[in-house]
């Protein structure tokens, strides 16, 4: 009798016990759960930018209060998507460098552009890129003289759609140096008559394209909040920044810390004496950036035949491409990296880049280690090595947008048995469990939908192929959502605080009006992001 009143006195303690107060609740969410199932009509309590709680709305509602209150009317709550490898401030160089001239239909309606772009900015060298001759009502390629006319004294730049022409002024053929007599091996100046007409084919392209200064620090932090808000409108709350100099991470250190740059952002650093010792001497880390990993190139890209491959490419008898870093210095800055506890992240195509690299990285890992170490692309790996990348606990890091742009030629330049070995997602990913996922933007799209989509369906946005390319390489929904949330987080040592919507980890979330688990196939390239949060502030709300 006497321990039931205690208990009936303690119950009632509990009951009468004051709320506890958090800066805000979000309720009537449908939320991704531990186990990848959406659990529907829950709360999400946050304190300090971080989750304090979640669970269903009773229970929730008991137990807290806040100060804001936040209705998500039944959207799908997921945790920030998380682009594993991309090139963020490379994105903001070209919007800083470069007007848009996508959709422009005559070089009189380009003029108009440069004019008022050189009114609001002044640029010391004028640069566009994007127009395309064929969406002209004059399909001809055009030439330098309304160009010349209008800018007789500043210099002029712009690249075609597909960056194989560029239209210049006499200006900048003047700073270059060039004339009708310059010449150029695999590129051309396009004469009429003898005489320039101010466009540059190929390799002479670079002839002006090289005496372009670059944007200045106020076009650059303009560009970079640009690049922000793109990549909050898919939901990007946290990305991998694959490659950057210290005056790049100084820059957006910066610009984060005026508050207005809110992303974050995990800085893979260039390898250099000078970056090493600013990492060393002068950076810290923040919550919104850390550094701790160098970058290594080991190849080029298949589709220019620059990866290194172990046997000649099937359509080009006797190029094996090449290993475009020495093979000493690859060693050298991974013993660098091994001892100063860096991890090192190595951009492999070819199955000949990925042996080298995986042989190098082996010299210095044990077996089961905890570096994460990391392959970029591994996009043809050969049979005997695929093993090393659990063998070496090596973290794979792919993009599965590149299997579904590169599917037309890919087969051509490896041939029908090779191909096999490229685009391994599934493997990759049974290597170790787990397989950090990017898109490499720009070079692909920035919506990482369209990676959830490439990596269950393997099928390009018009649903081709149909059922697939390489299709034993798919992997399930709730994989390829890790993939973008979880697992790129895991890739940069930031699984304690990203990736899951669990107390603990920070309120970053994404609100879509689809379950991405469990939808039909076609509704999922149709999602709408309702509202992206950033340390539980809603950055961009759609309406
Ligand atoms: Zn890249």
């Amino acid at each position: 009798m006497k321990y039931l009143t205690i208990i009936i006195g303690l119950l009632i303690a509990l009951s009468n016990s004051p709320k506890k107060e958090a800066d805000l609740i979000i309720t009537n969410a449908n939320v991704l759960g531990i186990d990848n199932v959406i659990i529907e009509n829950c709360c999400i309590v946050v304190e300090k930018g971080k989750i304090a709680a979640v669970g269903d709305s009773e229970s929730i509602l008991k137990q807290y209060d806040a100060k804001n209150f936040y209705d998500a009317k039944s959207a799908y709550v997921y945790p920030g998507f998380n682009d594993a490898h991309c090139h963020f401030f490379g994105y903001a160089f070209n919007l800083a460098q470069y007007v848009d001239l996508k959709d422009t239909g005559s070089i009189d309606e380009i003029i108009e552009i440069l004019k008022e772009y050189d009114k609001k900015y002044s640029p010391v060298f004028i640069c566009g890129r994007g127009w395309d001759q064929n969406n002209w009502q004059i399909k001809d390629m055009p030439d330098w003289s309304k160009l010349n006319a209008e800018f007789p004294d500043k210099p002029v730049f712009l690249l075609r759609v597909d960056g194989h022409a560029a239209l210049c002024n006499k200006k900048s053929f003047e700073m270059a140096e060039l004339t009708e007599r310059s010449v150029v091996a695999g590129g051309e100046i396009k004469l009429i008559n003898g005489e320039p007409t101010g466009l540059l084919i190929d390799n002479a392209i670079e002839l002006v394209s090289a005496i372009i200064p670059e944007p200045g620090i106020p076009q650059m932090s303009e560009a970079l909040l640009q690049a922000q808000d793109t990549c909050l409108k898919y939901g990007i709350t946290s990305l991998t920044d694959a490659g950057l100099g210290k005056n790049e991470i100084k820059l957006i250190n910066f610009l984060q810390k005026t508050g207005k740059l809110k992303i974050r952002i995990n800085a893979m650093l260039n390898p250099s004496d000078d970056n090493f010792d600013f990492l060393k001497n002068k950076f810290s880390e923040t919550e919104l950036l850390k550094v701790v990993s160098v970058k290594l190139y080991a190849d080029g890209a298949l589709g220019s035949r620059g990866a290194c491959l172990l046997k000649e490419y099937s359509d080009d008898s006797g190029n094996k491409g090449l290993i475009i870093t020495d093979y000493e210095d690859l060693r050298k800055i991974c013993k660098y990296a091994y001892e100063n506890n860096l991890q090192v992240c190595t951009h492999c195509i070819g199955d000949s880049a990925n042996r080298v690299m995986l042989d190098i990285y082996s010299e210095f890992l044990k077996y089961g280690n905890d570096r994460r170490w990391r392959i970029e692309h591994a996009q043809v790996v050969n049979d005997d090595d695929i093993g090393k990348f659990s063998q070496y606990s090596v973290i794979p890091s792919v993009q599965s947008t590149h299997a579904t742009s590169d599917m037309d030629w890919a087969g051509i330049r490896l041939g029908d048995q090779r191909i096999k070995d490229a685009y391994r997602t599934k493997e990759l990913l049974e290597q170790n469990g787990w397989l950090p996922n990017g898109t490499d933007f720009p070079v692909e799209n920035i919506n990482p939908v369209e990676t959830f989509y490439a990596s269950v369906f393997r099928e390009d946005k018009s649903g081709f192929p149909d059922g697939g390319f390489l299709p034993d390489q798919k992997l399930n929904r709730e994989q390829a959502l890790m993939s973008i949330t979880y697992w790129p987080a895991k890739a940069c040592f930031d699984e304690k605080v990203k990736g899951k919507i669990e107390p603990g980890m920070y309120a970053d979330f994404v609100f879509m009006d689809i379950n991405i688990l469990d939808c039909k196939k076609e509704d999922i390239l149709k999602s709408k992001v309702l509202s992206v949060w950033i340390n539980g502030e809603a950055e961009l709300v759609v309406h």
